[in-house]
This record gives structure tokens, sequence and C-alpha cells, in this order.
């Protein structure tokens, strides 16, 4: 079991008290690199969403004033920034990826509630200067209602720091639902929320049973904003279930992400980049590139320029020092990457280069290999001659596989890059200005990236086109999401 000062109570969070719900049932939650069990939690229930979504009404009913919020959400920056060792050693544990990657998730996570606080005058009242008819026009930007966040694993802190923030900073209240694999760093996160006397009810927290928490918030009429962060499949079924309730939804959903790489590009810088984006989270991330196109003629030339920098990252245990690429998630998401690879092997594709996993769980015992969720460790992988009908091509692997497409022409590799349902982040390497204008304009993705691989930043907005969702989290553009704009038309009279 983990011991923690974050963690000094194990349950969810509801009206300002911890609370473990009506359920006895509870659920484990497991380190990915070996198998310890860290905690037991409570499984909470539908009417235990329904008592949040009642608690975080309630705050409704007393507006909490700009600078209350501006408090809140500096007090916050503080205890994370104090607390970042310890949040980062929390998330390894239950997620699995590099204490340094995660103690750099927590800072990261700072940097939104800092942006929401350092741009807050955003959302003061404006007066209208024409005044039209002779009218005083005010426009206020009221909490547009309860908000309820769901989050996925991948990044336990990150991800709702980029939702909380944005409605901390609206002063709409909050139920949370974290992922069930990784509710640690949300209980770490409610343990600041208390201590810097977060009033009752502005955030709430409970996690379990995933479908009926998400039917409740996407059904309740109190909650009137959905903030989803996660799979395509999922966000789909949110969406279904909020249309006749026409709630505000924001998805950040999957990605497939293009790396597109010119032969006029800087390779080195190329190579460097890519193994940044791609081993973040062992690449389980959502803008983590999927389809590496590489022009004909420096093909080669590329693959030694990625393949000599991932030689010497090792693999295994996040908590051990040099440790570059931890554990998958779990065994689902390791056997997705298998499957990726032999369906592209099989379809003609040729494996050039693999690397080691820790020595002991490279295990062919079958019954061991059953009976466990836990030390799927997946080596980085790279891939030549894959094609565009493959598995690899068509659907976000989630994991360290580096498949290599190749094409001959700037329109073949528009083409190729845009030949995907989703539109979340796109990565394009060339030292020719004008062409990279010319490809960024038609390139369908809210993101890209030009000679780099960097993914969102607190001050920029981030979001999906297509199937990869809508809505932006980060920047002045994240802070309007929990906000309904009303408008004050006064007569002089
Ligand atoms: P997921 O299976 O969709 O789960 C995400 C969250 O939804 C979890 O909290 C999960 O709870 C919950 N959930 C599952 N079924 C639900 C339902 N019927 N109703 C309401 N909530 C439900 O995704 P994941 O596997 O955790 O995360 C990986 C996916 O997230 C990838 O596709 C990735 O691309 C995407 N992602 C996108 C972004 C972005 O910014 N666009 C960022 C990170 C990740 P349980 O854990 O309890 O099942």
């Amino acid at each position: 079991m983990i011991d923690s000062p974050l963690l000094g109570s194990r349950s969810g969070f509801i009206g300002g008290r911890w609370d473990s719900g009506h359920s006895s049932a509870r659920f484990e939650v497991v380190n990915p690199a070996n198998g310890a069990i860290l905690a037991e939690l409570p499984l909470m229930s539908r009417d235990d969403a329904a008592r949040s979504v009642q608690a975080a009404f309630e705050v409704l009913g007393s507006p909490i004033s700009l600078e209350r919020r501006r408090e809140l959400l500096l007090a916050l920056v503080d205890q994370i920034r104090k607390e970042r060792e310890e949040i980062g050693r929390i998330i390894t544990l239950e997620n699995g990826k590099p204490l340094a990657e995660a103690c750099a998730e927590a800072d990261y996570a700072a940097g939104f509630y800092q942006y929401a606080a350092d741009h807050l005058d955003r959302l003061t009242p404006r007066r209208l200067e024409e005044n039209p008819r002779g009218h005083e026009w005010t426009v206020y930007a009221r909490p547009a209602g309860v908000a309820g966040l769901i989050t996925p694993w991948n990044f336990p802190f990150a991800m709702i720091a980029k939702k909380l923030a944005a409605s901390l900073a609206a002063g709409a209240p909050a139920v949370i639902k974290p992922a069930e694999k990784t509710p640690l760093a949300m209980i770490a996160l409610f343990t600041l929320l208390e201590r810097i006397g977060m009033p009752s009810g502005l955030a709430n927290l409970v996690f379990g049973d995933a479908s009926a928490i998400g039917s409740v918030l996407c059904t309740d009429p109190r909650v009137r904003v959905v903030s989803f962060t996660g799979s395509t499949r999922v966000g789909r079924i949110l969406l279904e279930q909020s249309a006749p309730h026409f709630k505000r939804l924001a998805l950040e959903l999957g990605g497939n992400a293009p790396f597109v790489v010119f032969a006029d590009a800087d390779l080195g810088l190329a190579a460097e980049h890519l193994v940044q984006n791609k081993l973040r989270a062992g690449g389980q991330t959502c803008v983590c590139a999927n389809r590496l196109l590489v022009e004909r003629s420096v093909a080669d030339r590329f693959e030694q320029e990625l393949v000599s920098r991932l030689e010497p990252l090792r693999v295994g245990d996040g908590m051990e020092p040099g440790v570059a690429v931890g554990p998958m998630i779990d065994r689902a998401g390791y056997e997705k990457v298998g499957q990726h690879l032999e369906d592209a092997v099989a379809g003609g594709a040729r494996l050039t280069y693999q690397g080691r996993v820790p020595v002991g769980d490279d295990s062919d015992d079958a019954a061991e290999t059953m009976s466990r969720d836990w030390g799927w460790y997946f080596p980085p992988t790279v891939l030549r001659h894959a094609l565009p009908t493959m598995l690899c091509a068509r659907e976000e692997t989630f994991g360290p596989l580096f498949p290599i497409f190749e094409f001959e022409s700037e329109a073949e590799a528009l083409e190729m890059s845009n030949d995907t349902e989703y539109g979340l982040a796109a990565y394009l390497f060339t030292g020719d200005p004008r062409r990279a204008e010319r490809m960024i304009e038609r390139l369908h993705y809210g993101h890209v990236g030009w000679n780099s691989g960097t993914g969102p930043t607190p001050e920029a907005p981030f979001g999906g086109m297509g199937h990869s969702g809508f809505g932006r989290e980060g920047g002045v553009e994240g802070l309007m999401d929990f906000v309904e704009f009303q408008t004050v038309a006064r007569s002089p009279s």
C-alpha cells in the first residue's frame, strides 16, 4: 500500500468532506510496473454522483467573487509547486511513467492554474462603448452551471488541471470523475484543495462505475457542461447521452498524428524531437506521432538518426533512475501495440529495430501471463515500409511503435497526413518556409508543430478537429469553456 502525506484519505470528496459513498464494493489501484497494490478505494455509485451534483449545484446560490477565485488558483499553484516531488511519485506509482516526467507533469499542471489566475480579468464584466439604442450594455461572464469533468489515466494530474483551472476561473462548481487506473493523483489534488480552504462543493470527486457516473453527468439537468478527455469511443457515448439535454460538451479525444519529414529538413533535429514527442508516457499520449511520413530519398538516413537515439534508452520501472520508458498501463494496451506490429509485419513491413524489456518480464509462461495485469513492457520498435492500409496507420497505436511510411512528393505527403478521421496534432519538418506554410494551411489538425515535436502548453488553446473532438483547453479560449455570457441592456430612464 502506498503511504503519502497527500493520501491521508482514500475516498471521494463531496460537499467539502471526504466521502466513501454508500456502496461497500471496492477496487484496487495497482502499480503497472510491478503489480503492487497501492490502495483500495470505494466503488462509488450513481447515487454518489447525484449527491455530488447536488453539492456542486448549491454553490451556484452564493457566487464566488473573481478575487476569491484568483486567490484559490494561486494558492493551489503554490501547493503544487511545494509538493511536486510527492505528486510525481504518486503519478509514477499508479501510471508507470518515469519519475522525472511525472514531476514535470505536476509543473505542467501548475501552469494551467497559474495561467487562469493571470488572465482572470478576461472574465470581468465588459461595458459596450457603443451604447446601442441609447442603453447601457454590459456583458457578464456567468458560471455556466455545474461542470462534469471526466479524465483519462495517461496524465492523471495534468488533464484535470486543464479543466479545473478553467472551471475554477469561471466559478463553475465541478464534479470530477478520474480514470479508475489512476485515481490517487486526484486524491492528492483534493488534499491540496482542502488545504487551501476551497469552498465546500466547488469541486467534488467521485470514482467507480464509469458508465453510471457518466450517465448522471450527461442527463442531470443541473450539469450544464461536460468536459471529457479520453477515447473517441467513450466521447461518442457522452455525446449521444447529452444531446437530448442540450448540454455543452468539450471533447478531447483520440489522435492519429502524422510526423512529416521532408528531405530538406534537419534530420537529426527531427529525430531528436520525434523521440521526445513519441516516448512521453511511453507513447501513450493523444498527441504523440502515430505515423512517420518520411520522404523516400532520406528514409534510410532518418531511420539511422532515429535508431541511434533509441538505442541508449532504458525500458523499466519508472521509479528507477535512468529509465526513459515505463510499462504500458495494462495488458490491453500492450496487446494493442503488439497487434499493430504483427499486422504490419504480416502486410510486408520490416521490423528493423527493437529495444529490450527488463529481464524477467518477457515471460512465455502462459499461466502467469494470463493472470497478471502489470509488467507489460513494450520496447521502442521501428518498422520500415509501413503502408496506409495497415492498422498502425488507421488507428491510434498508443505505444512506442515507430512505423515509417514513405512518400515521394509534397502532394502525397499532404494527402497521407490528412487521410484519417482524427485531427488532433500534426508535425512537419522542412527547411522550406513556403512549403511549410502551404502544408500547414491545408493540414486538418488543431495543433501543428513546425520543425518541432512540442505538444500543448497552458498559454495556447489546444484541441481537436473531426473525430478528435471539439472545444479548446489552455489559452484565453480555454477560459471560456465554463462560462455563459449574459448581456444586460439597461435603459437610462
Ligand atoms: P477512456 O477509456 O475513454 O476513459 C477515459 C475516462 O472516461 C475514464 O475516466 C473512464 O473511466 C471514463 N469512462 C469510461 N467509460 C465511460 C462511460 N461510459 N461514461 C463516462 N465515462 C466513461 O480513455 P482512456 O483509455 O482512459 O484514455 C486514452 C484515450 O484518451 C486515448 O484515446 C487518448 O488519445 C485520449 N486522450 C486524449 C487527449 C486529448 O487531449 N485529446 C489527452 C489524453 C488522452 P474508467 O477509467 O473508470 O473506465
